[in-house]
Order: structure tokens, then sequence, then C-alpha cells
């Protein structure tokens, strides 16, 4: 029996998940925060045991009280940071990392060795683009980009030496949707007959959702990982990376981080647990309301072609969007991202797009440019010269990114102040 059974997510994020005895600062209202890099081993078989029990399998971390030795391996504050986000997803453990990237190498690093594959829907974070087409294809490591939605082809893309099938949803920047419970039963078809070492795994980027507004691991799939860095930390002040997965992976996932060395900070994990998780739902709350609002005001924009929101009804997936993407209270959670395209050929579309960036740069003091995302503060980017830039054009335009996309991340600002700046900016279009 745990204190926070029969409690709502929103009232665990605020206390965390740690009044356990397995700590000894159970009486601590906030977490403890240590600075020391090495601890001190009170005998020579303490020491031992310590590397005993690191990472090992037979060990249960969540009753056996740690005994930590350096901070790279294990760290207290990180340790309750990592119960809480496995609560928040649904996960049986977490293993957090130093930045959202770390996260995604580990989740992807401990499933390949040289000759598998991964198979990934290409509109994608532009970092994990690259980590899978320029770098693990030096370690051998192959890979396909399909679009999920074709679940045929997403079949006849798995190949017997694929391990990873990786996806966003919402994806960055488009909003287009996966569907996770179809990509998860049609995995569970392939897996059959396969050997346990060469299982397909699914793995999910949960970033633009956050566990408040989708918990992928309720509907099958088997890892998600996270930038803490964007809504989970929400204030734009710290880097972090979480995968949450089986209890099976948490071996391979302390050693992968002790080896490749992108642990995390306490520091880090000590603002997540102070300020972040706390006000998670608080946050996406608000900003999903605010963007509501700003999503119906641009589709009545002239100079913008496109819109998409999953909260619209012009939203292409709606029924998707209505089934999946749902809040720690189960009422429709479409999130606080938007995506929006101006109108014209390629060339017209990326200079209004343009426009209306410098525009607010230089005039709004409600929208920022700058990327990131799931800040505090309503921020604008263009993907396919920015974030996205290292995907190459034509699978950009595979992807949906295009030249006059625009991607918003809406903050807590009063929405008019929002509403103001944006139309501004879309009215200098073509002035
Ligand atoms: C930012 C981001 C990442 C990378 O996270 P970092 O913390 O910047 O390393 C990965 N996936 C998505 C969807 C992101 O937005």
């Amino acid at each position: 029996m745990h204190r926070e059974d029969g409690y709502r997510d929103r009232s665990v994020l605020i206390h965390g998940k740690f009044r356990s005895e397995k700590w000894d600062f159970q009486d601590h209202i906030l977490p403890p925060i240590t600075t020391a890099v090495a601890f001190r081993l009170r005998s020579a078989q303490r020491g031992a045991d310590a590397f005993q029990q690191f990472a090992n399998p037979g060990v249960d971390r969540d009753t056996a009280k740690p005994i930590y030795i350096y901070d790279r391996l294990d760290e207290p504050c990180v340790g309750l940071l990592e119960e809480t986000l496995a609560f928040a997803e649904k996960g049986e453990c977490a293993v957090c990392f130093g930045t959202g990237m770390a996260s995604v190498s580990a989740a992807i690093g401990i499933h390949v060795r040289t000759g598998d594959h991964v198979v990934f829907h290409p509109a994608i974070y532009g970092c994990t683009y690259s980590h899978i087409v320029n770098w693990l294809s030096r370690f051998g490591v192959g890979h396909t980009a399909i679009r999920m939605h074709d679940l045929e082809a997403l079949r006849a893309a798995i190949r017997p030496e694929t391990r990873v099938v990786y996806f966003e949803s919402p994806c960055n920047p488009t909003m287009e949707l996966v569907d996770l419970e179809a990509v998860v039963r049609l995995v569970a078809e392939v897996n059959e007959g396969r050997e346990p070492e060469r299982r397909v795994v699914t793995v999910i980027d949960n970033t633009f959702a956050s566990p408040y507004g989708q918990r992928p691991i309720t509907m099958g799939v088997d890892y998600v990982v996270h930038s803490l860095t964007k809504h989970i930390s929400g204030f734009g002040a710290s880097m972090g990376g979480v995968v949450v997965g089986p209890r099976t992976s948490e071996t391979a996932l302390l050693l992968y981080r002790k080896d490749f060395g992108g642990s995390m900070t306490p520091d880090t994990a000590w603002r997540i647990l102070t300020y972040g998780l706390p006000t998670l739902a608080m946050r996406i709350e608000h900003q999903q309301d605010t963007a509501q609002r700003v999503a119906e005001f641009l589709e009545l924009q002239p100079t913008v072609a496109s819109v998409s929101y999953p909260g619209l009804d012009s939203f292409p997936q709606k029924a998707l969007a209505q089934r999946q993407m749902r809040d720690i209270d189960g009422d429709f959670a479409p999130g606080a991202m938007i995506f929006f395209t101006m109108k014209g050929d390629p060339d017209q579309s990326y200079r209004a797009a343009i426009q209306v960036c410098d525009h607010l740069a230089t005039n709004a003091l409600s929208v920022t440019l700058a990327v990131s995302l799931g800040q505090i503060r309503t921020l604008v980017e263009h993907p396919a010269s920015m974030t996205h830039s290292t995907i190459p054009p034509d699978e950009q335009a595979k992807a949906g990114i295009v030249p006059g996309g625009v991607r918003l991340s809406i903050g807590l600002e009063d929405e008019r102040d929002i509403l103001r700046d944006l139309e501004s900016a879309l009215a200098s279009v073509g002035a």
C-alpha cells in the first residue's frame, strides 16, 4: 500500500511519490538536494554491496534502500523524480537523463546492435532524426522512415532485423497524430512467434502531450521518452530527459546512462520536483484553453492557409484525437501546441512565415521568437529553417514540414495580448 493510492494524479504530482520507508528523508516536505558527487561508504563491505546492488535486476528498486556511490550512477533527488515520473506515465520504472536527446538515444540504444534496424515516422524532432540517420547508421543500425498512418506500409517496413518502432504523437511540428493503439496492435502481430530478444518494441516521444494530456503506456506502448526540458520542467530553466518503460529495461537503462554518461544533475531533478511537476496540470490546462482560442482565431485570418490543432473541428484526425488525447481526469486534452501555415506558393508562404516571426521578434511582448516549447512564455519558431533544418528538404516535404509553416507553443500570458500580438504580425504580411 502506497500513500498515494486512491489520490488523483493532480495531488500526487504536487507531493511527489517519495513518502516511503525506502528513503531516509520521508519527513522532508520538499525533496532534499545533495551536492556531493561521491558518497561515503561506511565500510568496504558496504562499498561492495553498493556495486553489487547497482543496476542489479535481482534488486527491487521500489523497496530496496539505495546505497549511493557516485552521482553519475544514481543519486537520491534523481531517484525521487524517477519514481514520480513512472507514476505520472503509469510505467513500471523510469530512468532520467541529462537532456531529452540523451533519453532518446538510450531508449533506442538499449535495443539495437550492428545489423539491427529502426522504423520511424518522418515527422519527428530534428535531432532525433539526425541521431537515427547520421549516427546510428555509423554503427551499422539501419532505418526506414514510414508514415505510420499507412499501417500496411508500416507492416512492410518492419524487417526481421527491426528492433524499434519510434514515433511522436502529436508529431513535432505538424501536430499530426499517430494512432497508438493501431500501431501497438500491428507490432503485437509482428511479434507473434518472435523470440523475446528479437521482439520489436514501440517507443513514443510524449513530449508534446505530456503525461497530463496522454499516457501511452496505458494504451500498450512499451516505452515513453520525454524531453523534460519542455512541459514537465515548464519554466524553461532546466534541461532533462526520461525513459519510462517496463521493469525489465531498468538495468540496461541504468548501465547505458552510467557508460554513456548522460546523467541528470540533482539540481535539475530538484527543480522539476519542486516547480515543474506540481504545476504541470494547472499550467497545461490554462495554456490549452488559450491555445483553443488562438487556433480558432488563426483559422479566421486571411493570410493563414491552414491551422493544425487537435481541438479544432477542422482537425483531420479529430476522432483519433478525442480517443487518445485524454487528460488525467479523462477529459479531451488537445494541448498547448499549434502549427499553422501561411498562404501562397512555397516561396511566398516562406517569406510570409519569416515576416510573421520577425514582426513578432521586433514588436511583441507576449510572443517570443525562440525554439523550445512548453514554457510559461508563448514561443514562436519556423521549423523548416530552425528546429527541423537538419531534415533534408525532400524529407521535410514528406513529413509536412512546409516552408510556410510556423509553430506556436502557448504560454500563460493574457490571451488577449497573445491575440493582439499575433494579429498585428499577421496583418504586417504583404503590407
Ligand atoms: C526538445 C525535444 C527533444 C529533445 O530534448 P532536449 O531536452 O532538448 O535534449 C526531443 N523531442 C521533442 C519532441 C522535443 O521537443
